[in-house]
């Protein structure tokens, strides 16, 4: 008999932001372990069509896949906790599926029918089941996005419930949900969650989990509470409590059995954990309690600030990969947000004005990925400051291009160095459009049609990218490795010769040799100082760190042993 395909679907209840992603990512790494292939799909919302329409500050990070396909920073989590890539199937959004059915019904796709909701609902359905199918998995769990009672997932919480009809005896419902102890009561509450619970079976939906975010563990009293409240066992009712590293969730999960309870409650075998997950508590821990020298990282940005908070959410993968290699490199980072307009005054021009001392403090500093015109003069002095001060120094896509700019300024004396992304009628562009990028533009067709995905690049032997890569045993056939990228404009070729005749060595480039994907200075004369067209941080993975994080971290190591004021632990 053809095994049946089991679906898992997790609903938010009380309110959002208490780590529904990672409850999911969480599971999704105990499933494997137990010897399952499991594909993580998540469903949102918002009527973008894919994520990468919206600003970092208002919806995180926007996360890459191999596909091209640009989501939010839950699919970052998933694949950092599954280890493997997850396909474009694994995301889907209201825009994508609305845009899918009026298409299809201006064709007459649905032979004269009337078209609603059900239209909808049925669309999200075949999706989620489709991508069951091109992952070949045995389990997907399907985090919805939003918190119960959301008027904007309704349609999602109707195919959640129409799909336990269509697969009775193969789905799974859990609900993560909060259980607040107010300062003033001193007690844990569970009525939110009941009250959620209640709400949920409005839906027609009766969950059969309970995860219990909380700032303590949850009581035995209180699970017990919970589970007579909402009809379920309470061993169904699984304490997450806060706690220091995302990473050690996984871990906690297994200590309240929660991947046995739900193999039994999806009626497969209860297979043994496997060894993968010894590796994942040991990197947990390596993380979280490293005793390692501390090794201080500034992030230099402008997607910090949302109102009166700071966030870090744009960044999520860039700081996810520091922290993987720092592990690797056998140190403890400690990552500082660094505000680029701090770096600016007025005019932007003079450097006299500016106080740089405190990019002392650094072992190392990176330029993270962005757009536009804010905060660019400030990002170029700092990395004019990283390189005559021999920082070392880590630009990811705009920060290398930006690198390439403030060599072609100050090394080579080529003022007025620009990209055209920022001033097309600069004397210098360093940074040009890419050829097919101008048009899109021209026509208003930003969604989706930047370079995107993953794409090859050639590694020059005795360069710094190339020792990181091939310690990683990273490099395929004819020296090539394989990244993600998301940009619209590169180095302009007709800068190429003169950039490398004035040291800048492009060590990573296209196999037909016109784009370049890596910028570095050799160690001779600086101790790293190493840019990439691509996103390295959205392959980093905390069981297999990136090289080129690594190789960074390595460097900025050896500028921490240099530090006299700071002890050695080692
Ligand atoms: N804005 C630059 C470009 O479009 C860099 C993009 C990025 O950093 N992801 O090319």
């Amino acid at each position: 008999m053809k095994k049946s395909h089991k679906y898992v679907f997790v609903i938010g209840g009380v309110m959002s932001g208490v780590g529904k992603g990672i409850a999911v990512s969480s599971i999704g790494t105990l499933l494997t372990a137990k010897g399952y292939k499991v594909n993580l799909v998540k469903v949102d919302p918002y009527l973008n069509v894919d994520a990468g329409t919206m600003h970092p500050t208002e919806h995180g990070e926007v996360f890459v896949l191999d596909s091209g396909l640009e989501t939010d920073q839950d699919m970052g989590n998933y694949e950092r906790f599954l280890g493997r890539d997850l396909t474009s199937d694994d995301y889907i959004t209201s825009g994508m599926v609305y845009k899918y059915v009026i298409d299809k019904e201006r064709s007459l796709g649905y032979g004269g029918k009337c078209v609603d909701a059900k239209q909808i609902r049925d669309e999200i359905v075949r999706r989620i089941e489709h991508a069951a199918k091109v992952n070949k998995s045995d389990i997907s769990i399907i985090e919805i996005g939003g918190t119960i009672g959301d008027y904007q997932n309704v349609m999602f919480m109707e195919a959640a419930r129409v799909f336990k009809t269509y697969h009775s005896k193969d789905v799974v419902f859990m609900m993560v949900s909060y259980l607040p102890t107010p300062g003033s009561i001193g007690e844990m509450k569970t009525r939110p969650t009941q009250n959620a619970e209640r709400q949920l079976a409005s839906y027609g939906i009766n969950t059969d989990f309970i995860i219990g975010r909380a700032s303590t563990p949850i009581d035995k009293k209180r699970k017990e509470k919970i589970a007579s409240a909402c009809n379920i066992r309470p061993e169904r009712v699984i304490s997450a409590p806060d706690i220091k590293s995302i990473y050690d969730v996984p871990v906690n999960f297994e200590k309240d059995h929660l991947a046995e309870q739900l193999l039994e409650a999806m009626e497969l075998p209860k297979t043994k954990t496997d060894k993968s997950f010894k590796a994942w508590t040991n990197m947990a821990k390596g993380i979280k309690n490293h005793k390692g020298k501390e090794v201080h990282i500034g992030v230099v940005g402008k997607y910090f600030n949302t109102g009166d908070f700071i966030l870090s959410d744009a960044y999520l993968s860039v700081l996810e990969a520091i922290k993987f290699s720092a592990y690797a490199a056998g140190v403890k980072a400690v990552i500082h947000t660094v505000n680029s307009r701090d770096f600016e005054n007025e005019n932007s021009k003079s450097k006299a004005v500016i106080d740089f001392s405190s990019l002392d403090k650094f072992d190392g500093i990176i330029v993270p990925g962005g757009f536009g015109e804010t905060g660019i003069e400030g990002k170029l002095n700092v990395i004019r400051y990283a390189r005559e001060n021999k920082i070392p120094y880590f630009g990811l896509c705009y920060g290398m291009q930006l690198m390439t700019i403030e060599y072609a300024r100050n090394v080579l004396g080529l003022a007025g160095s620009q990209t055209a992304e920022i001033d097309p009628k600069a004397p210098h562009l360093i940074i040009d459009f890419m050829p097919d990028q101008k048009k899109k533009i021209a026509e208003g067709n930003y969604g989706g049609s930047m370079r995107l995905g993953l794409y090859p690049t050639k590694l020059s032997k005795d360069t710094v990218a190339y020792s990181a890569y091939d310690l990683a045993e990273k490099i395929g056939k004819g020296n090539v490795i394989q990244e993600r990228h998301r940009h619209r404009y590169e180095v302009n070729p007709k800068y190429i010769e003169r950039l490398e005749k004035g040291g800048l060595v492009f060590s990573g480039r296209s196999p037909d040799g016109h784009l370049m994907e890596i910028a570095e200075l050799p160690t001779s004369v600086h101790p790293f100082f190493l840019g990439t067209q691509f996103h390295p941080e959205f392959l980093a993975r905390p069981l297999s760190p990136h090289p080129l994080f690594t190789a960074f971290m390595k460097a900025a190591r050896s500028k921490a042993k240099e530090r006299p004021e700071v002890a050695e632990q080692e």
